[in-house]
């Protein structure tokens, strides 16, 4: 007796009518939009799996804590600490520009990677190497990943 001879048999019909049942369910009303196709593409404040940051027109994603982004999380724990409410730091705190892209970024040396570091667009070979290169040429330019000649 094979594995496959115990499970339950399934001809055709029946795999298509499911297909059909997932396909209708998939078109209905109920069905959130945004979760159709083949690359799912969710909005930052979506609201069921929202990725922004909480700060008012902060363009940073969420981190891990608090649903802010690391700097205003950060700054969150130093306020909450010294007294301060939640609503009150979101009122004060100064909305930052993006850090990260949101779409995916490819290495710009070689393209068919996607980039592991966004700040240097490069992908993870690649900022190993640049940072093992700093290492040895502690003077190079930090900043924006070239060495400038002057
Ligand atoms: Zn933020
Ligand atoms: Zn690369």
């Amino acid at each position: 007796m094979t594995v496959p001879s115990l499970l339950p048999r399934q001809d055709a019909r029946t795999q298509r009518d499911r297909l059909e049942v997932l396909t209708v369910l998939i078109n209905g009303p109920e069905f959130d939009p945004v979760l159709r196709g083949g690359v799912l593409k969710i909005p930052p404040s979506h609201p069921v799996y929202p990725w922004n940051c909480t700060v008012p027109d902060c363009a940073r994603s969420r981190w891990r804590r608090y649903a802010m982004c690391s700097v205003h999380a950060d700054q969150w724990q130093e306020a909450e600490a010294g007294g301060m409410t939640r609503t009150q730091f979101l009122r004060g705190a100064e909305p930052l520009a993006a850090w990260e892209a949101p779409e995916e970024m490819m290495c710009r040396i070689c393209p068919q990677r996607p980039a592991f570091s966004l700040r240097l667009a490069v992908c993870f070979r690649h900022r190993n190497r640049w940072l093992s290169h700093l290492k040895r040429h502690p003077g190079a330019d930090e900043d924006d990943g070239c060495r400038r000649t002057t």
